[in-house]
C-alpha cells in the first residue's frame, strides 16, 4: 500500500496532464528539476497580479505587503530547515550562486598550502567555485574517492583530514547516482580536525527534511526548484559566526548600511549578502512550496519514494547487459544506467519519442563518469507523484530502445 493517494496528489500539478509526442508525459527528470503544483504556481500570479513592488525599501503598503511576504517565507524557510536564526538564512538564486558565495568568502581566509577536500561524487557547482579558490590562494584541493558501489570511501576520508584542512565540501546525496552520503559522520571528522564543512544540499532537499541544528553544519545550500518551488531561488544556510567572518560576495543594493566615497560599511545579515533586487516572487513560492511538501509529509515522501526505486531498480535489472551505477544500500529516488554497446543519448531519444523524459548525459559529474570510465548514464529520477504505473512504461520503453538499437 501506498503512504497517500498519488492520483489525488497528481492533480495539484497542471503539467502532469499534458502529452509529449502524443504520449502522456511520464516526467522522470524530477533530479534536474522538478514540476510545480498549483499552489506555487498561483502564489506567483497572485504576487505579480496582486502586490508586485520592491522589498524593504518603500514605506508604501504594496512595499510593506510584498516585504512582509518575502520575509515570512524566509521564517518558513527558517523553521523548515530547524535553523537557530533566521538571518543565518540567505537568500540565494541557487545552489550555484550559494557555493559561489561561499567559496568567494574564503578567499580572504584560506592561505596558501591549506586543503579542501571535495569528494569524487560532486555536480561541477561543487568542484569549479573551489577550484578556483584554490587557484587564487595557492590552496590544495584534495579529492575524497568514492568505491566502485559510489559511495564515499570513509576510512580514507578519516586518513585525509589533517590539521591542514580548512573546508570539507560534499554533497548530501548525489544527483548523479542517488547516493546519500553519511554527512553525519563527515562533520563530525572535520570538525574534530578544526576545520569548517559545506554540504551541498541540492539534491536531498526534495526527500529529506534536514535538521540543521542537529547537524551541527557550518553551510548548507538549496535550490527550490527540486522541491517544487520555482527556478531562480535558493538559499544558502550559514552559522552566524562564519557569515560574520565572510567578506560581501556582491556589492550594490540593499546589502549596505551606509555609502560614502571614503568608506561603505554593510548592512547586519542576513542583507550583507543579499545585493540587489532578489527574486521576491520567488522567495514567495519557495515558501509556499515548503508548506505544500511538509503537508504531504517528508516520512511519507521518502517511504513512497522507496518504493518506487525499488520496484523500478528490480524491473531495470531484469534486461539483460543493463548495468545500474550507485549500487550502495543507502540511495534515494535517483537509477543511472547504461546498457551494454547502447549509448545512453539513444536510448533517450527513444523514450522521449514515448512521452518519457529522462536526462542522458554526464549529469554535471564529468569526474564522477570519468571514475567509471563512461561517456554518461541514463538517469531515471522519482519525484512522490510518479506512479508505478510509470515505471512499467519505462521499463517497457527501455526495452523497445534496446530491441532497436541491437
Ligand atoms: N549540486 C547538486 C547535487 C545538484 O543536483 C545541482 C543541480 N543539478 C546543483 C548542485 C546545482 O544546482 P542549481 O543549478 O540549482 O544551482
Amino acid at each position: 500500500s501506498t503512504p497517500f493517494d498519488v492520483e489525488s496528489i497528481r492533480k495539484d500539478f497542471p503539467i502532469l496532464s499534458r502529452k509529449v509526442n502524443g504520449y502522456p508525459l511520464v516526467y522522470l527528470d524530477n533530479a534536474a528539476t522538478s514540476q510545480k503544483p498549483l499552489a506555487v504556481i498561483d502564489a506567483l500570479v497572485d504576487y505579480y497580479s496582486n502586490y508586485n513592488a520592491n522589498i524593504h525599501r518603500g514605506v508604501h503598503t504594496l512595499s510593506q505587503e510584498a516585504t512582509d511576504a518575502y520575509e515570512q517565507a524566509r521564517e518558513k524557510i527558517r523553521v523548515h530547515f530547524n535553523v537557530r536564526q533566521s538571518k543565518e538564512i540567505i537568500f540565494t538564486s541557487g545552489t550555484t550562486h550559494a557555493i559561489n558565495l561561499v567559496a568567494s568568502g574564503f578567499r580572504s581566509i584560506l592561505q596558501k598550502g591549506d586543503e579542501v577536500i571535495v569528494s569524487t561524487l560532486e555536480h561541477h557547482s561543487n568542484i569549479v567555485p573551489w577550484q578556483m579558490l584554490c587557484e587564487s590562494t595557492g590552496a590544495v584541493l584534495k579529492v575524497l574517492p568514492i568505491n566502485q558501489e559510489g559511495e564515499l570511501e570513509m576510512n580514507e576520508f578519516s586518513r585525509m583530514v589533517s590539521p591542514k584542512t580548512k573546508l570539507v565540501v560534499v554533497n548530501h546525496i548525489s544527483n548523479a547516482l542517488g547516493t546519500i552520503n553519511p554527512i553525519e559522520e563527515i562533520i563530525k571528522i572535520t570538525h574534530n580536525a578544526g576545520a569548517a564543512v559545506l554540504i551541498d544540499g541540492a539534491q536531498a532537499c526534495a526527500h529529506i527534511k534536514p535538521d540543521l541544528q542537529a547537524l551541527d553544519v557550518d553551510f548548507y545550500t538549496c535550490s527550490a526548484h527540486k522541491m517544487c518551488g520555482p527556478t531562480g531561488v535558493g538559499i544558502l544556510f550559514g552559522k552566524e559566526e562564519w557569515l560574520s567572518k565572510l567578506p560581501p560576495y556582491q556589492g550594490g543594493g540593499e546589502m549596505i548600511k551606509e555609502v560614502t566615497y571614503e568608506k561603505t560599511t554593510y548592512a547586519d545579515l542576513p542583507h550583507k549578502f543579499e545585493a540587489g533586487t532578489p527574486n521576491i516572487a520567488g522567495g514567495i513560492a519557495y515558501g509556499v512550496a515548503l508548506d505544500y511538501l511538509n503537508k504531504i509529509g517528508f516520512d511519507k515522501i521518502a517511504q513512497y519514494e522507496n518504493q518506487l526505486l525499488q520496484y523500478a531498480t528490480e524491473q531495470l535489472l531484469e534486461i539483460e547487459g543493463l548495468r545500474i551505477f550507485g549500487t550502495g544500500k543507502n540511495k534515494t529516488s535517483v537509477i543511472s544506467f547504461n546498457i551494454q554497446g547502447i549509448h545512453p543519448y539513444d536510448i533517450g531519444t527513444i523514450v522521449d519519442k514515448l512521452g518519457i523524459a529522462v536526462r542522458t548525459g554526464h549529469h554535471c559529474a564529468q569526474p564522477l563518469m570519468d571514475f567509471y570510465n563512461i561517456p554518461g548514464t541514463v538517469r531515471a529520477s522519482f519525484a512522490f507523484y510518479n506512479t508505478f504505473h510509470e515505471i512499467d512504461v519505462l521499463i517497457k520503453a527501455v526495452k523497445k530502445a534496446k530491441q532497436m538499437l541491437t
